[in-house]
């Protein structure tokens, strides 16, 4: 999807119906340019939807780039404290808001009171958690960009990051969450699991920061072949920057880098400590 040629080569003018977009991407964080690949869409009588959790509402606005169809998961900036699952989807006029209104009726896909309330509730402090969360992560993408024992940073908000240009165009900030490589399995595991302030789950945009192996999770069911052909290496960390303050996350992963530099380096794993490549 961030080949706007590629894209333009698969879309069959009259067949296809949907250009479903992400962006930036889960986990690698890639960029895709929302308003080119929203009039392709127009362009074939195609709608556009873009799956916006990571950014977000507050954060990117794929109805105003154009798109169709803005679809959010409330599972995480919405609710905010993972303890919710819903998803929302904002579509423009009232025609395709019917006709989703329709399905959503006719396959029963309601949302218990107790549900719209906690999210209702994580509206209102959503554009505070997320401004802390992106300045959190900010801080955190810079640290380990400076790290020995990181291989590659996909944070968007950094000025070397290939989308960066891209996304500051279509977004408001760098965003909550980011990926990196180590180059070592064993270091990114012991990253992962030595950090005390970082809780081990699948999700993100919670008030916590989290930290998870994408591979070992949350992509855990696509196979091996599939993950290494499309640049999902096993090595990869994700973070989702929580609310918390800044200088205990920045501890708390340096003690967790330190172990694992310090482990890595007593067994002499190939690629610790001279990760930059
Ligand atoms: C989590 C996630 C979903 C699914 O949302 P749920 O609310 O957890 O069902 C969809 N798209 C992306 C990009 C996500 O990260």
């Amino acid at each position: 999807m961030c080949d706007l040629e590629a894209v333009r080569r698969a879309v069959v003018p009259g067949r296809t119906k949907l250009i479903m977009v992400e962006s930036p991407t889960n986990p690698r964080m890639q960029i895709c340019d929302i308003a080119a690949l929203a009039a392709l869409a127009h362009s074939v009588g195609a709608l556009c939807c873009v799956d916006n959790s990571i950014m977000a509402p507050v954060g990117q606005r794929p109805l105003d780039l154009g798109a169709h169809i803005s679809m959010t998961s409330g599972t995480k900036f919405i609710g905010g404290h993972g303890d919710v699952t819903l998803g929302i989807l904002s579509v423009k006029g009232e025609d395709l808001a019917k006709r989703v209104y329709f399905l959503q009726n006719a396959e029963g896909g309601g949302l218990a009171p107790f549900d719209c309330w906690l999210a209702l509730r994580g509206l209102k402090t959503m554009a505070l958690r997320m401004e802390r969360s992106a300045y959190n992560c900010a801080r955190l993408a810079a640290y380990l960009a400076a790290h020995p024992l990181v291989k590659k940073v996909n944070y968007a908000g950094l000025p070397s990051h290939p989308g960066h240009e891209l996304h500051m165009r279509q977004a408001s900030d760098g965003g909550c969450l980011l990926s990196f490589e180590t180059g070592n399995v064993e270091a990114s595991k012991i990253i992962v699991e030595e950090t005390q302030l970082f809780k081990i789950t699948v999700s993100f945009g919670n008030v916590a920061s989290l930290i998870s192996l994408p591979c070992y999770m949350s992509h855990a069911s696509i196979p091996a072949a599939v993950r290494a052909a499309r640049g999902l290496p096993d090595d990869l960390v994700r973070i989702s920057a929580g609310i918390e303050d800044i200088e205990d996350l920045l501890a708390d992963l340096d003690q967790a880098m330190n172990k694992a530099m310090a482990t890595c380096h007593r067994e002499q794993q190939p690629g610790c400590g001279i990760g930059r490549d």
